[in-house]
């Protein structure tokens, strides 16, 4: 056909021979047919192995592969899809050089899915490549799962942190691993168990279990012994921004008791000036707005207690972010501070840091940096609450890989 080396460019196919190009009417809609072969080193090979194997039948006859829009049009690829007999996986439908096994849409069509499923928000994905959500978590997982076949994301693990992340209204779990140096998330899995965390010890293997020098968590016991059990030589550490959190939720506790009191006792104009002022304690300092160093102000003035309460949370905050000797003796101060502060969450808060402090010494010692972690945490936290899409854990994991785990492909036709 003329002009076919320029139609294989265009539609971003190799291995490939465009025999011809038509327009058709599809549900009313004109769109644009390319009939292909693949190239014939390509041909007859099974989808699994890509082991070249003898025929079996013309399988289910023609197929049709979507491709990306040719300008405003919508683009199809159209060839016969017959199946091979492999001696390892049997007969199966023969690989072709423009798609992923299985898929319905070209290699570059999915990729583009995936970049943009990465990088945008999935209504504008799905209006601007013109299909459906799930088919948007379908794709995704398809492209991960490729990426990650060619890649080992496993490699050269040294400090990770392991965690485990509500999705569903808090229903179901995911047991997730990051790379400490890098913020990458490694590995993740559905479940919240030993046997779980075990499955990725067993991924790791033997040899690089060994490698590991430090593995933080969040005070689950669970995590402490199987850390103890496939990497004894690990340090283990509790992960900082855990117990932020906790400083976070005793806070929270205080000032949601104080508030119930001083409705209970009819002083509703002292309960209503208290409760825009949830994220002013529970920010950081240097992120307050000029509203909140205001209703912080105010509560330093009106309402001694709930003020201490705010101060213990960021003493604690100051002392994990020291690390050392110093942050040591920080740590101890205020657990003196705490234990006597007759404020009860905060009491019982220094209980469980005491519990706690030989995992929370090892953080500190070996100044195990967080802030890459935790913004994967967070990310996660983030996407496992939007409710679409995910209709399995393997689509959430996925998207989670995709985002986090350094699993987006490129987009198709840059040069990378
Ligand atoms: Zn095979």
């Amino acid at each position: 056909m003329p002009g076919a080396r320029v139609w294989k460019q265009v539609l971003g196919v190799e291995h490939t021979v465009v025999q011809d190009v038509r327009t058709h009417v599809v549900g009313g809609e004109q769109v644009v047919v390319a009939r292909v072969r693949p190239a014939a080193r390509r041909r007859s090979r099974c989808s699994r192995c890509g082991r070249r194997c003898r025929g079996y039948d013309r399988g289910d006859g023609v197929r049709r592969w979507r491709a990306l829009d040719l300008g405003t049009v919508r683009a199809y690829l159209e060839a016969d899809a017959p199946r091979v007999s492999c001696p390892d996986h049997g007969v199966v439908v023969a690989a072709v050089p423009w798609a992923r096994p299985g898929a319905r849409c070209t290699t570059a069509f999915e990729d583009q899915v995936a970049w943009l499923a990465a990088n945008a928000a999935m209504s504008v994905v799905a209006v601007l490549m013109r299909v459906a959500w799930r088919t948007v978590a379908a794709v995704v997982t398809r492209v991960v799962a490729d990426l990650a076949g060619r890649s080992d994301v496993l490699a050269g693990l040294r400090r990770v942190g392991v965690d485990e992340i509500a999705y569903r209204k808090g229903h179901r779990y995911l047991t997730v691993v990051v790379d400490h140096d890098t913020g990458r998330l490694v590995w993740a899995r559905e479940g919240r168990n030993a046997d779980t965390l075990r499955a990725f010890f067993d991924d790791l293997g033997p040899r690089r279990c060994a490698e590991l020098t430090h593995v933080s968590a969040d005070g689950a016991q669970w995590i402490h012994t199987v850390v103890a059990e496939r990497a004894p030589q690990a340090v283990v550490c509790l992960d900082p921004f855990h117990v932020v959190q906790w400083a976070t939720d005793a806070l929270d506790q205080v000032r949601r008791g104080m508030w119930n009191d001083l409705r209970k006792a009819r002083k509703t104009s002292q309960a209503a000036s208290m409760k825009g002022s949830r994220w002013a304690l529970v920010k950081n300092p240097e992120d307050l707005t000029c509203g909140q160093r205001d209703t912080l102000a105010g509560i330093q003035a009106d309402n001694k207690k709930l003020y201490r309460a705010y101060l213990l949370k960021e003493q604690l905050r100051m002392a994990l972010t020291t690390k050392g000797t110093l942050g040591r003796a920080l740590l101890a101060g205020w657990l003196a501070w705490a234990r006597r502060s007759r404020i009860a969450p905060f009491t019982q808060l220094a209980k469980t840091i005491t519990r706690y402090l030989p995992l929370i010494g090892n953080t500190l010692d070996h100044g195990l940096s967080n802030a890459r972690s935790e913004a994967t945490n967070t990310h996660l936290r983030v996407l496992t609450r939007r409710a679409y899409g995910y209709h399995s854990p393997e689509a959430l994991i996925a998207m989670a890989m995709l985002t986090r785990g350094g699993l987006c492909p490129p987009l198709p036709g840059r040069v990378s």
